[in-house]
Formats: structure tokens, sequence, C-alpha cells
């Protein structure tokens, strides 16, 4: 079977350079372009995104156009940052490696100038740099551009938004007027179209996707939270994806710096990467992420340039860009490689409209999406864990010699006791640290106190603010408890899940009002709930569940007697969990609780989430465990 790469016209020894590297099959930028560029005789304008194979994309054919019995400067690449000209000579030479003769040299600041002039001294037909340093090494009259045929600008919208305009200039003023130009940008703002239109003849455009488009693979989802409760969606979001490995984008370093150092200190893998740490400081925070050392990389726009790791699972806006177009270029640090990505924007009601204008210039539409609660977490971490157990690789030999003194540790437990326990040993963390988490969405009635609308769609898709119309799909009933009952929408949730025996994830929206409220719930599973929902009642008080605007439902004066409230979970409370947690442990959450930094509102206090209906009054319950989500807040103020 011919290699697809060969079928495209690449030679064998690239081609089994870049079948090593694990290629089996171009990508479509690869496949569209690398055929064009192969004639070598036209400029080339190519709008697409990191991460989709576009190094290879230009960089195959450059392999293929060059002569390199000549040991003189053919191609030059310019692209906008020091990690982007690594990353592009690196693998440059990686594809070369089974090429004769093939000299790759990458100029970029903040590295000795001297070993790269030696470099150049000793002959290099490919040369990738970065503007600044380009500029200094042709100001020192030590490289002669004169044989260069092929100029690629990687990254154009990029090295424009950094200011290197009039250095790209001056450097291409020193390259023969009969090169070709190829260029690359993942937006198409006017000055690139002007370095275009002043650069390059008729050039050949191709476009993956729609213009200024992001990846087909990135999802584009945000929450709107109080801007006090950034940091806690932050955490709820991570939480509920534990195998996330993100980029958080902040506006400032000193925000990068303060959520950094707040996630540390929570018990999170995380760190820091701006514009005032050292060069070595970046190689190294760099580094760990790229090995995967750290979960969580927290950066700037600026210092997040050039960032080209793969696996990144998600983008978190932790505050959305002042530069709308930059968007794109975070949300495109996920989604790489054909593998798909998330990117999420933590906003504020406010921004909702710039939220529109973002999904104007990526052409996709972004889901409005609901923090999940703390049980949410919960139960995903539960079976994380699970998953996490039942895959782990058992290392027979090491772990035989300790099995027999293991089961006698175990002997009084039966094997579900056992299993129990093992699944309890990190849930009950996530219990403990959720167990009163708020509810952290900014729902409708925050919003028009704020005189905040929300956005239009919103309102269109759940129906204005108090009014009946429900979700597609879903039923809106009323029931006659609320706020004044001491319910959040946490507890509301739980309340309604345990006594209709529905499953949380049947719920939509929640309103909660003063002595009544309102939910949503899958038209599906509406009739089940209302036949379930019976003989309850709170506080001496019979509940009453009913379709919103219909007729009541198990109703009809009939007062039932005895009874009294059920409690949460219909009567079984949940044993062991809320509040009694084990607390040691190696990971996040046992981290947390060591850092002491959970317990600081164990007093009282209103806004708690999820009730344990034991009966207990709220003060005993935050007396006996102490801990809520309200601790980061209190810390956050201080
Ligand atoms: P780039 O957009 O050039 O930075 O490439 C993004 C990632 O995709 C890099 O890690 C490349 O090694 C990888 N890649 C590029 N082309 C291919 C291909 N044809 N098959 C598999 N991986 C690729």
């Amino acid at each position: 079977m011919i290699n697809p790469f060969s079928k495209l016209g690449i030679s064998d020894d690239v081609v089994n350079a870049v079948k090593e590297l694990g290629f089996e099959n171009p990508t479509p930028i690869q496949e569209q372009s690398i055929p064009v560029l192969l004639e070598g005789s036209n400029d080339f304008v190519g709008l697409a995104q990191t991460g989709t194979g576009k190094t290879a994309a230009f960089g195959l054919p450059l392999l293929e156009l060059i002569d390199f019995k000549s040991n003189k400067p053919q191609a030059l690449i310019l692209c906008p940052t020091r990690e982007l000209c690594l990353q592009i000579a690196n693998d440059i030479k990686n594809f070369s490696k089974n090429t004769q003769n093939a000299h790759v040299v990458a100029v970029y600041g903040g590295a000795n100038i001297m070993q790269q002039l030696r470099e150049i001294r000793n002959g290099v037909q490919i040369v990738v740099a970065t503007p600044g340093r380009m500029l200094d090494i042709i100001g020192r009259k030590a490289i002669d551009f004169t044989n260069v045929k092929y100029v690629v600008l990687d990254e154009a919208d990029e090295m424009l938004n950094m200011g290197f305009q009039e250095d790209i200039n001056d450097i291409l003023s020193t390259t023969p007027d009969d090169k070709k130009t190829w260029l690359f940008s993942a937006t198409m703002p006017p000055e690139v179209r002007r370095i275009a239109k002043n650069y390059m003849e008729n050039p050949v455009e191709l476009t993956m996707g729609t213009k200024n488009t992001g990846n087909v693979n990135i999802e584009h989802e945000y929450y709107i939270v109080k801007a006090r409760d950034k940091y806690a969606a932050l955490k709820r979001i991570v939480d509920y994806n534990p195998d996330i490995f993100a980029v958080v984008f902040c506006k400032t370093k000193m925000d990068t710096q303060d959520v950094a150092e707040h996630l540390i200190k929570d018990g999170y893998n995380a760190d820091a990467l701006h514009g005032d740490l050292s060069q070595q400081q970046r190689d190294k925070v760099m580094q760990r992420f790229r090995d995967r050392n750290m979960q969580l990389l927290i950066a700037t726009d600026v210092a997040a340039r050039g960032i080209d790791v793969n696996n990144v699972t998600h983008v978190i806006n932790y505050a959305l860009p002042d530069e709308i177009e930059s968007y794109t270029h975070r949300s495109g640090r996920t989604g790489r490689a054909g593998k798909t990505g998330v990117s999420i924007c933590i906003i504020n009601a406010k921004e909702t409209g710039k939220i529109r204008q973002i999904e104007r210039i990526i052409g996709k539409q972004f889901t409005k999406a609901e923090l999940p609660t703390g049980f949410d977490v919960c139960e995903k971490q539960l079976f994380g864990l699970i998953h996490r157990v039942h895959n782990v690789e058992v290392n027979e030999e090491q772990i035989d010699k300790y099995m027999s003194r293991i089961n006698d540790e175990f002997a009084d437990l039966s094997k579900e006791d056992v299993i129990k326990k093992f699944a309890s040993l990190e849930f009950n963390r996530f219990l403990e640290y959720y167990q009163n988490a708020p509810d952290l969405n900014l729902s409708a009635d925050d919003r028009f106190e704020r005189g905040e609308r929300g956005d239009r769609r919103e309102r269109g898709e759940r129906g204005e603010r108090g009014g009946r119309g429900a979700e597609a799909g879903y039923s809106r009933l009323f029931i006659n408890v609320g706020s004044v009952d001491e319910f959040t929408r946490g507890d509301l949730l739980s309340f309604v899940c345990n006594n209709g025996k529905i499953s949380g994830k049947a719920v939509g929206k929640i309103d909660l009002k003063g002595v009544f409220s309102f939910v949503e719930v899958e038209s599906a599973v509406a009739e089940t709930l209302l036949a379930n929902f019976k003989d309850v009642q709170y506080n001496g008080r019979e509940v009453r569940i009913e379709k919103s605007g219909e007729a009541p439902v198990g109703r009809g004066g009939e007062r039932r007697s005895g009874g009294g409230y059920r409690g949460g979970n219909g009567g079984e409370r949940r044993s062991g969990g809320y509040g009694g947690g084990e607390r040691r442990g190696d990971r996040r959450g046992g981290e947390r609780s060591g850092s002491g930094r959970r317990g600081e509102r164990s007093g009282g206090g209103s806004e708690g989430g999820f009730r344990d209906f034991s009966g207990r009054s709220r003060e005993e319950r935050s007396a006996g465990s102490g801990r809520r989500e309200g601790g980061e807040r209190s810390r956050r103020r201080s």
C-alpha cells in the first residue's frame, strides 16, 4: 500500500521520518496544502488554527524544495515566540532526520546569540526565527539571505498583534524579490490582509474551516457566576473533570499569580506562566506542563503565545480577553491534532454580550452551561475513583507478600464493606468539602435584582423570568417550598430527586422563590416524579408538587397524618458520608484539608448548599461538619 504522504509527493526519506513520528495520514491542512506548496511557484495564504498540523504542511514541502547540497539559507520561517520557534525548528529537524546534510537553526531572543551565530556560520538551509533576534543578526551582517527562495510567516496575526510589523518589513527587505511567501494565520484581520496584499502576488488561498473559525473539534461553553464566585467556579469545574489538563487564562500577571497561588494552596497541581518570570523559570514551568507533571497552567495571553502542547483537554477563560480576536488563539490551545477539547468562559452576567461577539467571530455557538452542583462533583469523583480502582494495574509480585496481612486486617469485614470503605476513602473528602456547597450559577433572579436582564437567547429558550414556558422537552413543576424554608437550589434538587425518585440529571432549571419554587424536569420523567411524590411533608407541612398552570396533583385536601418529613433519601439517610469524613489521604482533597483552609466558616451561615435532611439544625450540622466551600470565599476576600 502506498503511504498517503508519498501519494502527496513527499520523498521516502521524509516519509520514513514522519512515519516514525506516528504520522500515518496527512491532516486535512496537509492534504490540501502540500500538493500546492510542492509546486514551489506560488505565494500562499493558509488560514488555519494552531494544532492542525501546519508545521508539517509547510515543513514537508520545504524539505522537498530545498537544495541541501548548498549550505546557504534558502528558507526563512518567522514566528512570534521563542516557544514556537523552538517547536518548529525541532519539528523540521525531526522531519529531516534522514535527509543528508540538512541543517536547521533556531534563532530567538533570550538565548546565547554567539551559539546561534556559530550555527549560521557553519552553514544552514532553514532558519526559524523570531523577528527581534533575526533583525539583530541581520544588523550584524551575520547572515546572507540572497539565496532565500521561501519565506514562511507563521501565526502572522500573532506577530502583528505583538507589534512585529516593522521588523517583518525590515527582514523581508533583505530577501530577494522573487522569493515565494507562505503565510499562515489563525485569523484574518485587515492587517494580515494588508501583508498578503503587499508581499504576495496572486497567492493561493486555503481556508481550513470558515474564516476566523475556531477549530471544529472545540466545544465552547460559558458559565455565568457572580464575580466573587469565579474562583469557586473554577475549582468546581476542575473537580468535576478529574482528568483535566488545562490552560487557564487570566488578564493580568497579578491575577495569574494570584489564581495559581490559591490553587496550589488548595492542593491543585498548578503553576503560573507570565512575563515577570525569567526565561529560565518560564522554561521550567513549560517543561513541567509538557511532561504532564502539572495539571493547570495559569497564563496570560502573551506568555501563552506559542504554547503548543498536545492533549490539552480544556482552555478556561477565567477572564475574557480584551481583544475578542485573542479568543481564537486561546481556545486553539486545545483540540489539537484531531483531538477534541472544551473552551470554557467563566463570566459575569454583564459579559454575555461579549460571548455573542465571540460567537460571531468564530462562527460557532456557545453552550450556556450550568456549573455542576456539589452533588454532581461528588458523584463524578466517586465513579472516577471506582473506574481507577477497577483499572489499576496490580503488581502481583510486590503486593503478594502483603496479601495475608491485608486479608487479616479485613477479616471482620464483608466484601461489600471493604468495597464501601475503599470507595469512601476519597469520596468522603469530596462529600465533606461539598456538602454545603452553594449553587454558584447566577440565577435569573440574581440578574434581575442587579438590573441585568440576561441575554435574549437565554430568555427565549428558558422563558422570561417567572414565566411559564419550560425549555423544550421539559415540564415546569410548581412546588410549595422555597427559600423561606431555607432551601437552596441544591437542597431543592436533592429534595425533588429523592422524593420523586428521579435522577438529578433529569432536572433542568430550578427557580427558587419565597414560599414556592418552580422546577423543570424532563417531560419523560415528570409523571413518574408526580406519581412517586406522595405523602411528603416538610416541617409538618404537606409538600405539594404539580404541573405549573395545571390542576394540582396529589392534593385534594387529604392531609395525611403521621409521617413527618422522611428524609433526603426517602427515609434511608446517606450513611457515614456527610460530615464524618476520612481526612487523611494523599490526593487533592486530603491536601486541601491539610492546608487547614476550609473550615473557616464553620459557624451557621445561611448559604449552605447540600443539606443532610437529618433533622439536625443547620447550626448543628455546620458545627459537626465544620467545612464548606464558603471558606474559600472568605479567604479570597481576605
Ligand atoms: P502543529 O499544528 O504543526 O503544531 O501540529 C500539531 C500536532 O499534531 C503536533 O504534535 C504534530 O506532531 C501533530 N501532527 C501533525 N501532523 C500530523 C499527522 N499527519 N498525523 C499525526 N499527528 C500529526
